[in-house]
């Protein structure tokens, strides 16, 4: 019996990617879509599990509305905001939720093998370079972030205390152990992430690039149909994949 779904953020472009990859399932039936201005206690009371790719403001009032309810949760959405984080963490003490800033494969393998690198090449200096099409609101990419963290991870260091987000005019030597994130804005481009390690005569580039959005619709459907029947708490893409976290 497939699970029902419901997509939060329906009208927008993720939301659309979502209803078509989920129409070659027959783990998920997609039973209700909600975008601005629709009643989302209503459809939340129909679904097993629910896709949210819509705005920070909006996935805090679906979290709260789903915490009520006990629904499972996958929430693509980036830029969350601290009231977002908190309606989200409280959900997660009754319904099993999982937050990823991409839900591609391959990034997420990415996440695994840049932390690797930074932890074998601590004295190397790395930084990181997101491209994005030019209507992306938020910067730097969340998934940027997830990289960037993943650095300061294998460094063993707290990402707020060396990332640096932005270069202007006399800013002196690069401090030791600073994570840089560098954002470019331009054309249609879904999504690009470089990772680089920068030693002495030699340099590292671990690079992911997506040419369509449907590997993130597909991610968040495998990730869909894997919460349903979990118990509460917060997991990762590493665990829907069963890749070591
Ligand atoms: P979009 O602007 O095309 O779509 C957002 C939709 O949310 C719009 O249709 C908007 O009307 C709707 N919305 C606004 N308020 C709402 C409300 N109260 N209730 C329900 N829906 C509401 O944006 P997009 O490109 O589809 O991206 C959406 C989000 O997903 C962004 O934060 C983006 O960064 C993120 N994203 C994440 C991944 C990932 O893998 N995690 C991949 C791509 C995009």
């Amino acid at each position: 019996m497939s699970s029902r779904l419901l997509v939060v953020g329906a009208a927008g472009k993720m939301g659309k990617a979502v209803q078509a990859a989920a129409s070659g399932r027959s783990d998920l039936a997609v039973s209700g879509t909600v975008d601005a201005g629709d009643d989302v206690v209503a459809a939340l009371a129909g679904c097993d599990v629910y896709i949210d790719f819509s705005t920070p403001d909006a996935t805090a009032l679906a979290a709260r509305a789903a915490s009520r309810a006990a629904r499972a949760a996958v929430i693509g959405t980036t830029g969350l905001t601290a009231d977002a984080n908190a309606a989200l963490e409280a959900l997660s003490n009754v319904a099993p939720v999982i937050v990823a800033a991409n839900f591609s494969l391959g990034v997420n393998l990415m996440l695994g093998l840049v932390r690797q690198a930074a932890r074998a090449l601590g004295e190397w200096d790395a930084e990181v370079v997101e491209t994005h099409h030019n209507k992306k609101r938020d910067a730097p990419s969340g998934t940027a972030l997830a990289i960037a963290k993943a650095i300061a991870a294998g460094h063993g260091v707290e990402y707020a205390a060396v990332k640096r987000h932005a270069r202007d005019g006399e800013i002196g030597a690069r401090p030791h152990g600073e994570i840089g994130v560098a954002t470019l804005r331009g054309g249609d481009v879904v999504g690009e992430h470089v990772a680089y390690f920068f030693g002495e005569a030699e340099r590292i580039e671990i690079a992911h690039r997506a040419t369509s959005r449907s590997i993130f619709a597909t991610g968040a459907l495998v990730a869909a149909a894997w919460l349903v029947g979990k118990p509460p708490g917060r997991y990762t893409m590493l665990d829907v994949l069963g890749l070591p976290s």
